[in-house]
């Protein structure tokens, strides 16, 4: 007889189950109505038998919920599924994917630790860090992303965790995980990789022997640009500390949220190949274009990183950037010369956006950082959604034409 009509875990028969069946199917269980999609349990609090099975959940003596700001069915449903897909003992949901990197550093640095952070991380990450951790006393030094003897060299006594993006946005710089892991443990640091861009559906960090892995799940997990959300994880001894401070804190995932990116994990797989089919197609076609000087994609060739995102990721992710000939002014022509991508500085939907980096997303940098970084005024970043490779090419032959003027 199936098994799955009856009420309960629904996953304990998936061990060995390919990435597919798991984004369809792990985390789940199955209340008494029997229902088939995952049940919404739009619930802050739950009710108990007596007083005495009151007192022995809240004492943690005896499993049961409790309140929606560390325990929700629905929430754990997704924890457990993403855990499975990144292939870790345990998930953790926040709020948003600056909730997960609070948590992440709240939960497991203290005061006089140093942390090591890739250069060109996500902008409100870098806020995070100076503005606020470094308050704190906590000591934060950032290496360029690729060379690991930089990060070997900028090691002190007290380095508590790497934090890097793999790759990094918006020039699609990686750094060899599998070597930054050896030299995290040399130093007796934790790695957390942000693995927003790839998803687990292309890059496992904890496979290449990272210790953490943070999500925006606002991005592609979602795929449709409507829910914030994050996710930690990573071995038990570390996601526990993680839970104390979402239990403490509270910045937790919304269970509506939750519901949400569940839908989106069970497609994540075919929407991540469909939009790294388009970015490799159209990033090729830039590259041939004469009012094109660069294109930044690890899938072409030509990228210097090339063997590398072929030897840790299974494609190579939806953003492309590329720098027009003529500056800021021709960058600008080209991206108002758009009739079908939107303007707008997002990631991770099905709709392609086009943005102008040096003006909005890195636009409060001194242009000499912004230069360093090799944020260039021609430089545009396409995050390729999944409408018709064939009108977006035609969208951005417009830009090309208004380039040349
Ligand atoms: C968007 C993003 C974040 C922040 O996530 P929110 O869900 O917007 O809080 C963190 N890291 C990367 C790489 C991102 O793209």
């Amino acid at each position: 007889m199936n098994s799955q009509w009856q009420p309960g875990r629904l996953n304990s028969d998936l061990d060995g189950a390919g990435f597919d069946t798991l984004a369809v199917r792990a985390g789940q269980t199955r209340g008494p109505e029997g229902e088939h999609g995952e049940a919404l349990f739009l619930t802050s609090s739950y009710v108990f038998r007596s007083a005495a099975e009151a007192a022995a959940c809240f004492a943690g003596e005896q499993p049961g919920n409790v309140y929606s700001r560390y325990m929700n069915p629905t929430v754990r449903t997704f924890e457990e599924r993403i855990a499975a897909m990144e292939g870790a003992e345990q998930a953790v949901a926040t709020a948003s994917g600056m909730a997960a990197i609070l948590a992440t550093v709240m939960s497991l640095c203290s005061a006089g630790d140093h942390i090591l952070v890739s250069r060109s991380v996500f902008g409100a990450t870098v806020s995070l860090f100076d503005k606020y951790f470094k308050r704190f006393g906590v000591e934060v030094d950032y290496v360029g992303l690729s060379d690991i003897d930089r990060w070997r060299a900028a090691c002190k006594p007290n380095t508590r965790l790497f934090f890097v993006e793999s790759p990094s946005n918006p020039l699609a710089e990686l750094v060899d995980i599998r070597a930054l892991a050896r030299v995290a443990q040399e130093q007796g640091a934790l790695l957390a990789v942000d693995n927003c861009f790839c998803t687990p559906a292309l890059q496992k960090p904890l496979a290449l022997g990272a210790d953490i892995v943070i999500h925006s799940a606002t991005k592609y997990i979602d795929g449709q640009g409507r829910c914030l959300g994050g996710v930690v994880a990573g071995r038990h001894e570390h996601m526990q500390e993680v839970v104390g401070f979402l239990r403490t804190a509270g910045p937790s995932l919304s269970p509506f949220n939750a519901w949400v990116f569940l839908k989106g994990l069970e497609t994540l797989r075919l929407r991540m190949a469909a939009h790294c089919a388009s970015a490799l197609e159209l990033a090729g076609w830039l590259e041939q274009q004469p009012e094109v000087e660069k294109v930044y994609y690890a899938g072409l060739p030509s990228h210097p990183q090339h063997a590398l995102a072929c030897s840790q990721q299974s494609a190579f992710g939806a953003v492309v950037s590329f720098e027009v000939r003529g500056g800021r002014e021709a960058a600008w022509r080209f991206i108002d010369a758009t009739r079908v991508v939107s303007i707008t500085a997002n990631l991770g939907d099905a709709k392609t956006t086009i943005t102008h980096p040096a003006s909005t997303t890195h636009g409060r940098l001194p242009a000499e950082t912004r230069e360093a970084a090799g944020i260039r005024d021609g430089l545009i970043r396409l995050a390729v959604g999944l409408e018709d490779v064939e009108d977006l090419r035609a969208d951005l032959q417009r830009g090309l034409e208004a380039v040349r003027g």
